[in-house]
């Protein structure tokens, strides 16, 4: 049978699934309701392999294995929300199921399980697979990154499940994320005594700022964001101290290190001020490789004979996808097809479902 066949009969039962999971809201840090959404993937899942659990600080970390055919596949999804509890419930709105986290990326969790009871019933083989379900991606994911990393060295292929591009393409590329802190410090003085005697801080950065973003290349996609600043005590004190946050993208290391040697190099302009950096990349680049190429070539001929038109996107935001593409082939934008990510208005598209999970089962069962 085929699979869109089977999941398009399945169709009323996936969203009370997709409910169910939406239902139990889980915003990152939320230790409690990350870890009622854990039991639900736990119990969900056990029936078609092996669940393990440990315990992070930012919640629990679970393990999903399933022994297939030759081949190491790793498949990576978050369970954690960027919405706070009770910022708006699921519902089903025309042909679009609305919800917290429901298409960034709870709806990938029913989409993989759909797909694996597909393979399941029809005695399909596939690779022998491997999933992560990470409790802190929208966070940074500073603790799953580790082992992340390690299930992706042993790995032929690495599967990210994360939404498509807004056009429903998948993701070959990302930027690369770094979050910077440049600290002045001067001297502190009374602004109407002696104001002579102090070096202030704020003038210091705001010589900084501009050369911070003559290091920006548009051309080459690179860019600076000095989004944040903070300094001075009182309007009478020359101010002592001030530290600008900013946010470099870049889509190949080379890039980032280039912007990174130019931060470190920069000196104070102003007598007596001293200058601090602090920071680095968060995420390295998700840079396409040949291997890569070869992967969405094949979801792309999938796509096709499901009737699908999937083009290789391009996007400037960061997965644990960025985490595993030096390490292994790498493919993201696997999940569901749906609309406005991180928004209230954040949905999937229900029509879309069944080419999703197709798309999903056919990959596994073809690598
Ligand atoms: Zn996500």
């Amino acid at each position: 049978m085929d699979p869109l066949a089977w999941t398009d009969a399945r169709l009323p039962e996936f969203i009370r699934d997709l409910e169910a999971l939406v239902c139990l809201e889980s915003p990152s840090r939320d230790l409690e309701g990350l870890s009622h959404c854990a039991s639900f993937l736990k119990e969900a899942f056990s029936p078609l392999g092996r669940v393990e659990e440990r315990l992070l600080a930012t919640g629990p970390l679970l393990r999903f294995s399933r022994p297939g055919r030759e081949g190491r596949l790793l498949l990576l999804l978050h369970y954690d929300t960027v919405h706070p509890k009770g910022a708006f419930s699921f519902r089903v709105e025309g042909d679009v199921a609305v919800g917290p986290g429901v298409y960034d990326m709870k709806g990938s969790f029913i989409q993989l399980l759909y797909a694996l009871r597909f393979l399941e019933e029809q005695g399909v083989s596939h690779p022998s697979l491997t999933a992560l379900f990470t409790p802190d991606e929208e966070i940074g994911s500073l603790e799953s990154r580790p082992f992340i990393e390690e299930e992706a060295r042993s790995a032929d292929w690495v599967l990210v499940l994360e939404p498509p591009t807004p056009e429903g393409d998948l993701k070959v590329a990302r930027k690369g994320v770094g979050l910077y802190r440049l600290r002045a410090l001067g001297r502190a003085a009374h602004q109407g005594v002696e104001p002579e005697k102090g070096v202030n801080a704020i003038l210091e950065l705001a010589h900084q700022v501009l050369k911070v973003m003559t290091l920006e290349d548009r051309t080459r996609g690179t860019t600076l964001g000095p989004n944040r600043i903070q300094g001075g005590t009182a309007t009478n004190v020359v101010a002592e101290e001030a530290v600008l946050e900013i946010d470099l993208r870049a889509w190949t290391l080379e890039e980032a290190q280039r912007v990174e040697a130019g931060l470190k190099a920069l000196r104070p302009v102003l007598e007596g001020a001293r200058l601090e950096l602090s920071g680095g990349l968060n995420r390295p680049p998700m840079e396409p490789t040949p291997e890569s190429l070869a992967l969405f070539e094949k979801a792309r001929a999938i796509g096709r004979r499901l009737g699908l038109e999937l083009r290789p996107g391009r996007v400037g935001g960061g997965s644990d996808g960025n985490f595993t593409a030096a390490l292994a082939p790498t493919l993201d934008g696997l999940g569901l097809f749906g609309r406005d990510a991180h928004q209230r208005t954040e949905g999937v598209y229900l029509n879309q479902i069944p080419h999703r999970v197709a798309l999903l089962a056919l990959l596994l069962s073809e690598l």
